[in-house]
């Protein structure tokens, strides 16, 4: 993984190195920041340019609501950051990290006191495939998690905050450590939402079902692949699911921005689809893999015109 060499850090870019922040740091001990993923890409015409931008940087400022923080930078602000940081790294493509937090703090309590100092940073590096080379290609193995997704009233599903991804990682960690790829986790009442960092999409009988929006983030790569579907004449349809339907979908994939599409090959032992076609990736998951592969690139310019931002 190669990393930016330089960071952009409450306005200003600064040598990586120069980018430190305090023991101090309210967001370090309790979890109180918000952070965005998104990535660039290099451009069929030439030159990068950063997929959905504007959409993640108003899902910061939304997060930031939801932790009821004031965000010293616009969207607009973030969003020129943005480019500049790739341009001072030297960076067509790549993967980018917006973080917002509640700094150095006088008190150090659970209560952060009054307007406490929000710290923005911008950091870049080259990230790969999220779920393996493997993965993205011949399908993830995935494991139903014995952790589950916190009420909605515990944990904010529409806020990207740091403090809750404690419960991704335990999920992903339980999941790597019993020689899965990743771990999907149900609700509460034992459905489906989501995989530690991307959505889930399964297809039955042609129709098209992803988990609905109450207990899941919702992804940028979900809306953009839900608007893409409609428009390929597929039926979508935000249901609940069970794992049972779950493994006897035709076509599993998961979406995110570091894990773009990435189908699913197998979960809890059990190979996805039928017959000789079974544990291989289907159709309407390689068409998507392939069509999502040239929209981001600006390859496929019926979809989204306002949706790549020029470094
Ligand atoms: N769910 C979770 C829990 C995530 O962390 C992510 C990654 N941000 C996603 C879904 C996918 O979201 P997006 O498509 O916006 O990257």
């Amino acid at each position: 993984m190669a990393r930016g060499s330089k960071i952009w850090l409450n306005g200003k870019i600064v040598p990586a190195e120069e980018a430190r922040i305090s023991l101090f740091t309210h967001a370090l001990h309790y979890g109180t920041g918000a952070f965005e993923g998104i990535r660039a890409y290099k451009q069929k015409k030439g030159g990068g340019a950063v997929f959905r931008l504007v959409e993640h940087m108003e899902r910061l400022h939304e997060s930031l609501k939801i932790l009821n923080l004031t965000v010293p930078f616009s969207v607009e602000q973030l969003v020129k950051a943005t480019t500049e940081t790739c341009k001072a790294n030297g960076f067509d493509e790549c993967y980018i990290r917006p973080i917002a937090y509640i700094g150095d703090n006088p008190s150090l309590g659970v209560n952060p006191g009054a307007n406490p100092i929000v710290d923005v940073a911008i950091l870049n590096w080259e990230w790969g495939s999220y779920l393996g080379d493997k993965g993205i290609h011949e399908g993830a193995r995935l494991k139903i998690s014995s952790f589950i997704r916190p009420h909605v009233n515990s944990a904010m599903t529409k806020g990207k905050i740091t403090g809750q991804y404690v419960n991704s990682v335990l999920a992903k960690r339980e999941a790597i450590a019993m020689g899965y790829d990743e771990g999907l986790l149900l609700d509460a009442e034992g459905y489906l939402t989501e995989g530690s960092g991307e959505n889930l999409f399964m297809i039955k009988n042609g129709v098209v079902k992803t988990t609905p929006l109450n207990s899941i983030l919702n992804g940028i790569t979900r809306q953009t692949v839900i608007e893409y579907l409609k428009h390929q004449g597929h039926e979508v349809q935000g249901a609940r699911f069970t794992r049972d339907e779950l493994w006897c979908a035709d076509e599993i994939f998961l979406t995110g921005t570091a894990a773009e599409i990435t189908p699913v090959q197998e979960i809890d032992n059990r190979l996805i689809g039928k017959g000789a076609k079974a544990g291989k990736p289907g159709p309407i998951t390689l068409k998507l893999k392939s069509d999502y592969a040239a929209i981001v690139r600006g390859d496929l310019p019926e979809y989204g015109k306002n949706w790549l931002t020029a470094i």
